[in-house]
């Protein structure tokens, strides 16, 4: 079904249209052709499929020149009859027809969206789905089982689910570093590859990541953003996940997806032989003990917080109280009647402060600069929208893949001037007690610093409004010295070092240099150094929300597949 509009052609109809326009130009590499079917000022993202990069470029004659002569031979462009029908709809403020289409190429099958304005091109999304030949085991290539039950002589199915666990024998070809959301995701989708890939986490069960954090901590983004590759939470699930519950589904996840999961065992770092295209990396196990790895491929998945970041304060040298940093606080019993400081006004400062209230301290929050203080609910899950308007996840996560980061923006400006209209009492309440507010970059608001800056934001769940009643105390940084000599406990919630200095930890600083910057956007269209290919060969980085670790793990799993099968 697909709607109507004046003069009686069906949406599908105009899509298609375009799209068979597309497919005439690039068989005949016709520039030209190209650039008149996209608006001047228009956006093409290519998600590996043409390119094997992921990448932006903008404006109708530079990405026709790249389009046109691209020589994967991209044919058989289709409204996808499978997907949500073309359809009218808003984005970025702007009116157009969002279709989904499908395509192929000499080595693969994928999907893509368009979005048309007046007949022309706004933006265009070609993403990669499969590789021909290595598609993922799932629904129709499902494994038959036959092999574990119709040879009574085994070996069975836990026989072959412990042999690949075991690595007494062999080395996987993928060290996934970090069990948390972005490993768990990472490896499920290796999986599917038949990439054999081992998982290493430091904490003692799986699901600890999210277990250690404070007891009344749920998930901040609702339910149908948040689920895993291939396993949705079932639908009784409330919509925000409390962390203990969360913990206990990674567990599950582990298991369903006949995940190889090493857990107590740190990761120590190594080196990246360019003769052998092998890693010599050094693990410490659950036993103590040491035990050398040679994977090709090493995929770094261990937060964007990685160090902790500890400012130089002078006031603190002569401290006699307790100094902890946001990561090492657990929970506010034992400060209970006593004095406590909270450095830092984002998200970690602010459910600090409230946790130790409600534990019995008296704190004050010191804040040390500008943050941006937005509702959890509803104001800060307008930026979802699209996943609660009908389409199913799968087309959710393909829409939301090929918003460029210039219409990106925009959104995010859209919603943030939404959002503060709808918080206007609160926000006017924080600045009358003297809290510094912000709107982000631009006012592109929480997300954009989330993208650019790993935090600076806080989604208020009451503290703000604690902080109103006067029940949490409030100071600018320029006061601290003068309150420290009362104050019993401090907790430095000033974030974490840029993924970088980790990369320098355990690698070294050269290969640091190498790579350079990871996360936020610098002079691309694109997140640096995040989900393709870096400058050191065999070094990969996932990380980010639960959208972003399922959307981008199909990705970063189909270039080790490509590497690994020499087509990169
Ligand atoms: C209150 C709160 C609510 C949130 N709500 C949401 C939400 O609704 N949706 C959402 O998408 N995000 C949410 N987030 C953000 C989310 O927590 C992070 O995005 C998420 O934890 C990142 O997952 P990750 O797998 O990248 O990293 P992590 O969860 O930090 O996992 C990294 C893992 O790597 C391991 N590791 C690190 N170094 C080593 C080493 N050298 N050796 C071995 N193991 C190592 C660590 O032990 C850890 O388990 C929320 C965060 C908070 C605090």
């Amino acid at each position: 079904m697909s709607l109507t509009v004046s003069g009686g052609e069906t949406l599908t109809a105009i899509a298609s249209d375009w799209l068979a326009r597309l497919e005439d130009a690039l068989a005949a590499r016709d520039e030209a052709a190209v650039v008149q079917i996209f608006h001047t000022e228009s956006h093409w993202r290519d998600v590996l499929a043409l390119t094997w990069r992921i990448g932006t470029l903008s404006g109708a004659t530079a990405l026709a020149a790249a389009l046109a002569g691209n020589r994967l031979k991209p044919r058989g462009f289709a409204v996808d009859p499978r997907r949500t029908p073309p359809r009218e709809v808003t984005r970025a403020g702007a009116k157009c027809v969002e279709a989904i289409f499908r395509f192929e190429t000499e080595i693969g099958r994928g999907s893509g969206v368009l979005r048309l304005r007046d007949g022309k091109a706004w933006t265009l999304l070609t993403a990669l789905d499969e590789l021909k030949g290595h598609e993922e085991r799932t629904g129709g290539r499902r494994p038959s089982g036959h092999g574990y039950s119709r040879t009574f002589g085994g070996p069975t199915w836990s026989d072959l689910r412990e042999s690949s666990r075991d690595y007494s024998k062999r080395d996987p070809d993928v060290l996934v570093v970090g069990g948390g959301q972005a490993g768990l995701s990472i490896a499920a989708r290796l999986g599917q590859l038949g990439i054999d890939a081992l998982i290493v986490d430091r904490w003692p069960r799986i699901g600890d990541n999210w277990r250690r954090r404070y007891d009344a901590l749920t998930l901040h983004n609702q339910v149908h953003v948040n689920h895993l590759p291939y396993m949705p939470f079932p639908p009784n699930w409330p919509v925000y996940i409390p962390k203990d519950k969360l913990a206990n589904w990674f567990e599950s996840y582990v298991e369903a997806m006949e995940l190889n999961y090493w857990p107590s065992c740190e990761f120590e770092g190594g080196t990246y032989d360019e003769a052998t295209k092998r890693w010599a990396v050094a693990v410490r196990t659950a036993d103590g003990k040491k035990r050398e790895m040679h994977p090709r491929h090493l995929v770094m998945a261990t937060g964007v917080s990685g160090i902790p970041n500890l400012p130089e304060i002078p006031a603190l040298r002569g401290f006699r109280g307790k100094v902890l940093h946001s990561s090492e606080y657990e929970d506010g019993k034992a400060w209970a009647g006593k004095r406590a400081l909270v450095i830092g006004t984002g998200n970690s400062g602010h459910d600090i402060a409230q946790d130790l209230y409600s534990s019995g301290a008296k704190v004050t929050l010191v804040q040390r600069s500008p943050t941006l203080i937005i509702n959890c609910d509803p104001s800060a899950q307008l930026v979802y929208g699209l996943y609660s308007e009908g389409p199913p996840l799968e087309d959710c996560d393909l829409i939301t893949a090929s918003v460029p980061l210039a219409l990106a923006k925009k959104t995010h400006q859209l919603a943030t001037r939404h959002a503060k209209e709808l918080d206007k009492n609160l926000l006017e309440k924080l600045g009358q007690r003297g809290f510094q507010l912000s709107d982000g970059d631009e006012g592109t608001g929480w997300q954009f610093l989330y993208l650019t800056r790993g935090g600076g934001y806080y989604f208020n769940v009451g503290c703000s409004d604690l902080i109103i009643e006067g029940k949490i105390g409030l100071a600018q940084f320029e006061e601290f010295e003068r309150l420290l000599p009362e104050a019993d406990l401090v907790v430095l919630a000033t974030g974490y070092k840029p993924l970088g200095a980790l990369v320098g930890k355990l690698f070294g600083e050269q290969m640091a240099a190498r790579v350079g910057p990871i996360w936020g956007f610098g002079e691309t269209q694109e997140l640096r150094n995040m989900f393709v290919r870096t400058p050191q060969p065999g070094l990969w980085f996932i990380a980010g929300s639960f959208a972003q670790c399922r959307i981008y793990s199909r990705y970063l799993a189909l270039q080790i597949k490509a590497t690994e099968l020499g087509l990169i």
